[in-house]
This record gives structure tokens, C-alpha cells and sequence, in this order.
């Protein structure tokens, strides 16, 4: 392995400090700037007065690197139709300047957001990621690699509820299967180890970077972060993998993510096919047009199993659909029709409860002590007496005894571990036990401690499943959160 000796292939030349004009637009206010670009604010002089975001580039700044990350971005963009990616409404150029004319998002990058915020909690965290891999899933389709994934380059629509966009694409490449790359791009705070060690590298790198914006939303710092180059020189270099800071409350499946986007290896890195279905993405679930006509598919086939009587099936199937409900609520942004599927929400999940409590085991408590049953009343007693001198068969029939009393109080979990004890026992019993009354009534009464062992199992499995609808509740955290930024209380 080698260090590369080429350095980026664009000269940092000096941004222009006089705003350009073009005919048409007001400028205003400078957004930011980055490698070879200045960002301003604008208004269309006709109609509507329409905000944009004018992205000027200094034609004499321009060397054949940059003209091609230029002409990359322009082509890229005018074909990319994305609600997570900045939108390219027009180019135009003068004898200074070349512009792109771009939506405008109102709520800054996500570098400033951070930093405004310190960290984000994971919730948050969560949605934005939703939405970047919701667009790196479309331009995954395009073979599209951005190649320059940073929070500099993720745009907020807004201060309040944003939904982030992914802009910049001066970097991007259009791949071709097996394509690999070989000069250096991108930020080295952001950039995959790969490019910097072995100058060759494909689409994966994107992954990583996305692994770092994680890491730095949730810590408040970059993986690699530094206070001099040496040291971020050592740490990109470094093989050991990357840590999660100690301390940190942190999900499972999203420590889980980070660890397996921060890989150093792109071979042992998640793919893309494994990031869009990791659970802590789960873009299935996540709210868009289609999350309502996946959740009313759904719940009609658990009405059609309801009134089959197929009543596992049905809570399963409701609960399914509330998976959907709950993002559908949150994507209609009307208040009236978000009440309305709340509304009907509540009614399937009421159903779900009312099906779970039908499923529930119900045991007719066992005799009061002190009146025994005779041996001929009750199987039990006669199974008992046969067993009396076999201490493994004593021992599991008051294992069963002892079931039957927890299950009837409803001590669910209990009465499952003493029947399926007691009846590994019984079982190993049958193989071996010469025919005769005994063996009979083992055989018998096995298959109802079996039927009964059935039974709260899955009364177990369905008495998990979620039925509250927490869309309500998610809104409101978000919305105070967001609320706060706006205000600039931390
Ligand atoms: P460069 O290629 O020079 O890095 P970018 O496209 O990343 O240029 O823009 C530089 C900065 O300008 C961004 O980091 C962001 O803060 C701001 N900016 C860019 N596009 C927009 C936009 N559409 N709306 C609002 N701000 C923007
Ligand atoms: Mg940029």
C-alpha cells in the first residue's frame, strides 16, 4: 500500500467577493460557499417572486477538473427527480459566471444544524437518515455514486419539521458496473479510508461518509475528528476499527449501523442492498405516499381473517398494518384526514386488543384443597397414583399440577416452562413404557398439556405486538425539538 502522491485535482482558488447579477433575479444573502462555488440567496424579479438558490461559479476559476465536476453536476441534476434531493430548476451562464438555479432550502445545512444542536437524538437522527437513504437508494438505481457525502452538503427545507435534501453533486460519478475510481474527492474528515490508503475505490464510499454524518449527529464529532492534519493522518491510517464513544445511550440496531457503515474494509462494509433494509433504516416503514395504501391492504386481509375466525392471523395482520398506519399519519399533512385515519386506526387496534383477550388461555382453577377428587372422577388423581413409584414421572406430574395452578393465574410465562418440562419427560416415558393403563393415560392427557401449551404460546406471541398508534406522540417530540432550534433554546 502506498500513500497517494496527488493531492485533489481542483485548485482552491479565491471565492469572488463581488455578487454576481443576473438578469431576472434579485440577489440577496450569501448561503455559503464551498470548493469552488459561492451560494446565494435570490428571488425571481416576475411573477410569484420565487425563492431560489443561485449557485455561482467563477468561469476563470474553472481549471479541467473543476469544468468537469461542473458539467458532471449540471447533467446529474437536470435528470435527477428526488424530494430528498436539491432540485435543479435552470442553468445559465454570462461571459463571469456559470449558475445554477436551485431550489432553495430555507433551514440551512445540516453542519450548521448540528453544531447549533450539539447532537441530535436518535429519533431525529432516524428520520434524516430515512430520507438521505431514501435518495441514495434512487441514485443507487441510477448508478448514480455522490462521492462528497458531508453535513455541508445536506440541505434542511425548513427551521420547523425540515426534510433534508442532499445537494452538491460536484463530485458525483455516473458508474458502470465494476467501475472504480481512482482520484482523490471529497473531504478527508468524511472520506472512506480507502480512497486516501489505496486511491482506488468505488461506490461504497458513500456508505462510509454516511456512516461518519451518523457518528457526528449522535456525538457531536466526526470519527476521525482532529486538531492537526498529522493526527487525522494517523487515525485515517490506523486499521483498528472504529469505537463508539463509551458512555453514549445508544439502540442496539443503531450501534449495530454505525459500526457496520464505519468498516474500514468496503469488502466487509454493509451493502447498500443491507443498509436500505437495516433495521434502524427500515425504509419499508417509513412514511410516503404508499405507507396508507400498504396499511389499508393489510388490515383488509386481517377484517377478511377476523371474520374467518382466524384470529391469530387477524391481530398479527392488524398489528402489521399499524406499522404502516403510523407513517401514513405522519405523511398526511392534512389535520382533518390525519384525525380521520387516526380515527379508523383506533377502531382496528381496539378490534386487535378485544381478539388478543378472546386468544387468552382460560384454566378453570384447580381444585380447592382439601376436596380431592377420587381417582375415578379425575384422570389426574389416577395418573398420579400410577406414577407413584417413579420418582422422574412424580416429579413431572407435579410439574404439571404446578402449571395448571399458574395458568390459571395467569402466570402465563411459568405455566409454559413447567408444561414443556413435564412433558419432555412424558414423551421420553411414551418411546419406552410397555403398553398398559398407564402409558394410555400418559399418551391422553399429554396431548391437552400439549393443547394448553400451544395455546399460551401464541397468546404470548400475539399479546406483544403493538397496537398504539405513537404517531401523536412521535409529532409532538419532533415538534419541540424543532420549536427549540427555532427559538435557539438548547
Ligand atoms: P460547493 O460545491 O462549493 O461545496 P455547495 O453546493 O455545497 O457548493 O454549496 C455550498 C453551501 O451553500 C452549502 O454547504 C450550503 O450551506 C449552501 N447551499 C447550497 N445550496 C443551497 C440551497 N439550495 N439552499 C440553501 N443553501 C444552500
Ligand atoms: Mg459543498
Amino acid at each position: 500500500m502506498s500513500r497517494p502522491t496527488s493531492g485533489r485535482p481542483i485548485s482552491a482558488k479565491p471565492v469572488p467577493v463581488v455578487v454576481p447579477k443576473l438578469s431576472g433575479y434579485v440577489f440577496t444573502e450569501k448561503l455559503g460557499s464551498g470548493t469552488y462555488a459561492t451560494v446565494y440567496k435570490a428571488y425571481r424579479k416576475s411573477g410569484c417572486r420565487q425563492v431560489v438558490a443561485i449557485k455561482c461559479v467563477m468561469k476563470s476559476s474553472l481549471n479541467k477538473a473543476s469544468t468537469e465536476n461542473l458539467l458532471t453536476e449540471i447533467e446529474l441534476l437536470k435528470k435527477l427527480n428526488h424530494e430528498n434531493i436539491v432540485r435543479l430548476e435552470d442553468f445559465q451562464w454570462d461571459d463571469q459566471y456559470i449558475y445554477l438555479i436551485m431550489e432553495y432550502c430555507s433551514g440551512g445545512d445540516l453542519s450548521n444544524f448540528i453544531r447549533s444542536k450539539r447532537t441530535l437524538p436518535e429519533n431525529i437522527l432516524k428520520r434524516f437518515l430515512q430520507q438521505i437513504a431514501k435518495a441514495m437508494q434512487y441514485l443507487h438505481e441510477f448508478n448514480i455514486a455522490h462521492m462528497d457525502l458531508k453535513p455541508q452538503n445536506i440541505l434542511l427545507t425548513s427551521h420547523l419539521n425540515p426534510t433534508v435534501k442532499i445537494g452538491d453533486f460536484g463530485f458525483s460519478k455516473h458508474l458502470f458496473q465494476g467501475d472504480e475510481l481512482h482520484t482523490l474527492r471529497g473531504s478527508p474528515l468524511y472520506m472512506a479510508p480507502e480512497i486516501i490508503c489505496k486511491g482506488k475505490y468505488d461506490s461504497r464510499v458513500d456508505l462510509w461518509s454516511i456512516g461518519v454524518i451518523v457518528y457526528e449527529c449522535l456525538f457531536g464529532r466526526a470519527p476521525f475528528a482532529s486538531r492537526t492534519f498529522k493526527e487525522l493522518e494517523n487515525k485515517i491510517w490506523d486499521s483498528k476499527p472504529v469505537e463508539i464513544p463509551y458512555g453514549v445511550n445508544i439502540s442496539e440496531s443503531c450501534r449495530d449501523l454505525i459500526l457496520r457503515l464505519l468498516k474500514r474494509n468496503p469488502e466487509e462494509r454493509i451493502t447498500f442492498e443491507e443498509f436500505f433494509t437495516h433495521p434502524f433504516v427500515d425504509l419499508e416503514h417509513c412514511a410516503s405516499n404508499e405507507s396508507l395504501s400498504k396499511a389499508v391492504n393489510i388490515v383488509a386481509n386481517a377484517v377478511k381473517k377476523d371474520q374467518n375466525g382466524e384470529y391469530k392471523e387477524a391481530i398479527k395482520l392488524y398489528c402489521d398494518s399499524l406499522e404502516y398506519f403510523v407513517p401514513a399519519i405522519r405523511f398526511e399533512k392534512d389535520e382533518k384526514k390525519k384525525e380521520a385515519i387516526r380515527v379508523k386506526v383506533k377502531d382496528y387496534m381496539n378490534r386487535a386488543e378485544e381478539l388478543k383477550k378472546l386468544m387468552k388461555p382460560k384454566r378453570p382453577p384447580p381444585p380447592v384443597n382439601g376436596v380431592k377428587r377420587t381417582i375415578s372422577e379425575d384422570p389426574m388423581e389416577e395418573l398420579m397414583e400410577l406414577c407413584k413409584d417413579n420418582e422422574e414421572l412424580t416429579a413431572a406430574m407435579t410439574l404439571i399440577k404446578a402449571a395448571d395452578t399458574e395458568n390459571s393465574q395467569e402466570n402465563y410465562e411459568q405455566a409454559l416452562k413447567h408444561y414443556e418440562l413435564a412433558l419432555s419427560t412424558f414423551i421420553k416415558y411414551l418411546k419406552e413404557e410397555k403398553p398398559g393403563r398407564r402409558k394410555d393415560l400418559i399418551g391422553k392427557l399429554s396431548h391437552g398439556w400439549m393443547d394448553e401449551a400451544e395455546k399460551i404460546k401464541t397468546f404470548l406471541s400475539v399479546r406483544e405486538m403493538k397496537t398504539e398508534d405513537t404517531s401523536a406522540t412521535e409529532e409532538e417530540n419532533e415538534k419541540k425539538f424543532f420549536d427549540n432550534e427555532k427559538c435557539g433554546i438548547q
